[in-house]
């Protein structure tokens, strides 16, 4: 980092008052992390739930802090200046927005129910072609995250590429303040957090909040094969395209021809322009996200879409839709990073689109968070995966088994069910054969990669 602020921008940009220290001292990086403290950063400290940074102060000045943005009374003997805010946690975000007003960078905002980190990696390889770019990181996505990313930026990047997440109501809305995007993208309004928000419409008003801040010249960017993303769309008064295999999508996608390995994907730009892509196969819901990211550099600078070249690398984040194989000739999917109904349906829509010799196995894990709608979230999963082209189905927990108790009849010599970890190993191994490709899914704190693992390694 370096933000080549000083110690008056932060009280400008926080209505903090200076303890101790100079106005004119520099600010050039911020940490909230004391164990990862570098010379002459600024250590914030937060208050988290288990942690609270103000314990951590005199660490973070030990380590070579050169000051400290504090809400409580610190005695610090050293020369460290310090700052004393209302809130560190909005201090941060301040500063953030005050560092991003520095900037000349165009910001796009990602969110959306399913696809977001897909869609930023695309977004940032795609910008790449025309200018420098910051990717926020994995998971800097929420309060905390976000403001980070922002502070993380070099002074030169043309574009600021972020992922905006949520769980309830009025979290996008500060995230879109704090980032203030040029362009919005809205992935799909689908059932995660469904459990907190209550209803589609909720999580679609949630989404929306991502516009309540945005440049006034801004743009919106909406999947136009999502009516809940529609609804969105027919009411916003600032330029706006969608995306989408529908007719009348701005930039329309066609399959154009299926083959073993990969399909070619045809695309047609708002203004007439056209693109072909070899890509590797997938559902349509992936290649949307990548119809989205195509709409942003297209919006931006529409001649740069014939700079997309046709090895163009769709290679999807770690632990989504990731193929992988053991030394038997088992073919693992690999998609334990999170799941909810949607998602679910789209690995499974892969698991069944997959040319491959051998049987078809989907390997499924609670979905967490969709509070009252669990029973039909799962319900609705395991539908999908009866319906589909799949020959052995193992669920593990306890919401797939109050799932499975709604079905009058279920064929038990295809489905198993187990909420014991160990249970379903053994299931694993009495049940599979080489060269079975086998999809593993499930929540974050179901573990899932632990049967990755599992299958990679002792199975
Ligand atoms: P999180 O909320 O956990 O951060 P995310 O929105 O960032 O998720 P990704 O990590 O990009 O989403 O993808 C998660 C999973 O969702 C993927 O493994 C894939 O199975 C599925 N997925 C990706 N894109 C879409 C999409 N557009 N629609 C439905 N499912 C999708
Ligand atoms: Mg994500």
């Amino acid at each position: 980092m370096s933000l080549n602020l000083t110690v008056e921008d932060i009280l400008k940009a926080t209505k903090g008052i200076l303890i101790k220290g100079n106005f004119k001292d520099k600010v050039d990086s911020i940490s909230t992390d004391s164990r990862n403290i570098k010379k002459d950063d600024v250590f914030i400290a937060l208050k988290g739930e288990k942690f609270d940074g103000h314990e951590f102060v005199k660490d973070a000045i030990l380590k070579g802090a050169k000051g400290v943005i504090v809400s409580r009374d610190v005695n610090l003997e050293d020369k460290a200046f310090i700052i004393k805010v209302q809130d560190t946690l909005k201090a941060l975000q301040d500063i953030a927005n005050y560092y991003l007003k520095t900037l000349n960078a165009k910001v796009i905002g990602i969110t959306g129910s399913s696809g977001k980190t897909t869609t930023k990696n695309l977004v940032g390889r795609l910008l790449k072609l025309i200018g420098k770019v910051y990717v926020s990181k994995e998971n800097f996505n929420n309060e905390i995250g976000v403001p980070l990313s922002i502070l993380e930026a070099e002074k030169d990047v043309d574009f600021l590429v972020l992922e905006m997440a949520m769980r309830g109501k009025g979290e996008i809305s500060l995230l879109s303040k704090i980032a203030e995007p040029d362009i919005g993208v809205i992935t799909n309004i689908g059932w995660a957090h469904i459990g907190r928000l209550g209803s589609r419409e909720a999580i679609m008003e949630a989404k929306a909040e991502i516009f309540d801040y945005i440049k006034e010249d801004g743009i919106a960017i909406l999947n136009r094969d999502d009516s809940f993303s529609m609804k969105i769309y027919e009411r916003l008064h600032i330029k706006k395209y969608t995306f989408g295999f529908e007719e009348g999508s701005d930039l329309r996608g066609l399959i154009l021809d299926k083959g073993k390995e990969s399909y070619t994907l045809g695309l047609y730009f708002p203004d007439g322009k056209r693109l072909t892509l070899s890509l590797p196969v997938y559902p349509l819901n992936i290649y949307r996200n990548l119809l989205s990211a195509l709409l942003v550099l297209w919006s931006i600078s529409p001649e740069s879409i014939y700079r997309v070249k046709e090895d163009f690398d769709f290679t999807l984040p770690k632990q989504r839709l990731d193929v992988k194989r053991n030394k038997d000739g088992l073919v693992i999917i690999d998609d334990t990073y999170n799941a909810n109904p949607d998602s679910m349906k789209t690995a499974i829509e892969y698991l069944e689109l997959l040319d491959v010799p051998g049987r078809k196995v989907a390997l499924l894990g609670d979905m967490l968070e969709l509070g009252n709608y669990s029973i039909e979230g799962h319900k609705e999963v395991i539908e999908e995966v009866l319906k589909r082209n799949i020959d052995v189905i193992v669920l593990y927990g306890q919401e797939m088994k109050k799932a499975l108790d709604e079905f009058e009849k279920i064929d038990w010599s295809k489905v198993h069910w187990s909420d014991n970890p160990e249970e379903i190993k053994s299931i694993l191994r009495r049940s599979l054969q080489p060269k079975d490709t086998v999809l593993i899914k499930g929540s974050r704190a179901m573990r899932m990669e632990d049967f990755v693992k599992f299958l990679e390694d002792e199975y």
